[in-house]
């Protein structure tokens, strides 16, 4: 019998699991994938008070460390379901189930596709999500960004050092992502930034070979020849196996708010799975300072 059960094993639930074990609680962490999240694959972190300058592999490393010396557990299992049973909740994975006292939802989100036809099955073959883990497979050739988040931004600036040609693909002609960074990229020789854009179709034979390009403004289409295509257009939260009980928003996101408490008492959201408007590190890190306090609140009450 664990006091906290966190699934998710990114920052906000990293984050929960040192606060749930400082406070002398016993916690478990089930991680369905490996430890990190999202912030494994950003190049460079500048933005997380108090540290300059830091990777994100590193950053997420040093959280799961610190998580694992101060004494929380963790496994890889993936959660099919919770119930309550009392006041206990059963956490349902697809090997076993574990009974607790609190459950902390920090299943972050997944990575949102284009809806291409030849999208999944070009994965690996010129389709990526993921420029830090995949970029050197594109040294000296052509490739394309999608999005225009620091996602996206931060990739582009990552594989203009690593490619022959980077061609950032947004449809609109403003970014969501940091000014600095669009500057930044403004200065390299090999980026051209394709605006007021839309992606319509990759073209393929066993691998990606070019992709059809439409401008949202003048409907114009054009067929830019690229080795790789990296989709950094958003996110997606997975979160149907919480639900019910839990009760999520019309995007599938955990309806809570800063307090972290969902519709059921003694289960807690934290981080980018539950509804919010700013999706960042620090708060993520925030959100499982406060849902893991607020866990401890439940359990002394
Ligand atoms: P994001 O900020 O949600 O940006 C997604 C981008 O993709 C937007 O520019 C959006 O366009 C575009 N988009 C969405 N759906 C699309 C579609 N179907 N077709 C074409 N374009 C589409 O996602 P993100 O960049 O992954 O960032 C997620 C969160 O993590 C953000 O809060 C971001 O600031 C944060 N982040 C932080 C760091 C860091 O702190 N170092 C690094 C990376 C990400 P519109 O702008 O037109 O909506």
């Amino acid at each position: 019998m664990y006091d906290i059960i966190i699934i998710g094993a990114g920052t906000a639930g990293l984050s929960a699991a040192i606060y749930g074990v400082r406070a002398g609680k016993k916690v478990l962490v089930l991680e369905s994938a490996s430890y990190g999240g999202q912030i494994v694959t950003s190049p460079e972190v500048e933005n997380y008070p108090g540290i300059k300058k830091i990777s994100g592999f590193e950053f997420a490393t040093n959280l799961y460390e610190q998580a694992m010396e101060l004494g929380a557990e963790i496994e890889i299992a993936r959660v099919t379901q919770i119930r309550k049973d009392g006041v206990q909740k059963i956490v349902v994975t697809e090997e076993k189930e574990y009974a607790c006292r609190a459950v902390i939802l920090a299943s972050g989100a997944k990575n949102r596709p284009l809806g291409l036809a030849k999208e999944q099955e070009l994965i690996g073959k010129g389709i990526s999500y993921c420029a830090t883990c995949d970029g050197a497979f594109y040294k000296g050739k052509p490739v394309a960004v999608n999005g225009g988040g620091n996602t996206a931004l931060e990739d582009a600036a990552f594989l203009t050092g690593y490619c022959e040609k980077v061609y950032l693909i947004h449809r609109r002609d403003s970014f969501r992502g940091e000014h600095k960074q669009v500057e930044a990229l403004r200065q390299k020789a090999n980026l051209e930034f394709v605006l007021d854009t839309n992606i319509v179709k990759l073209i393929a034979d066993e691998r990606l070979k070019a992709i059809e390009v439409q401008n949202t403004k003048t409907k114009e289409t054009r067929v830019i020849e690229v080795s790789g295509l990296f989709v950094a257009i958003g996110q997606m939260p997975e979160n149907s196996a919480f639900s019910p009980p839990v009760q999520l928003d019309q995007a599938g996101y955990i309806i809570a708010g800063e307090d972290c408490k969902t519709n059921v008492d003694g289960i807690f959201a934290a981080g980018d799975c539950r509804t919010k408007t700013v999706r960042q590190l620090a708060t993520a890190a925030a959100d499982g300072a406060v849902a893991a306090l607020a866990a401890c609140e439940y359990i002394r009450a």
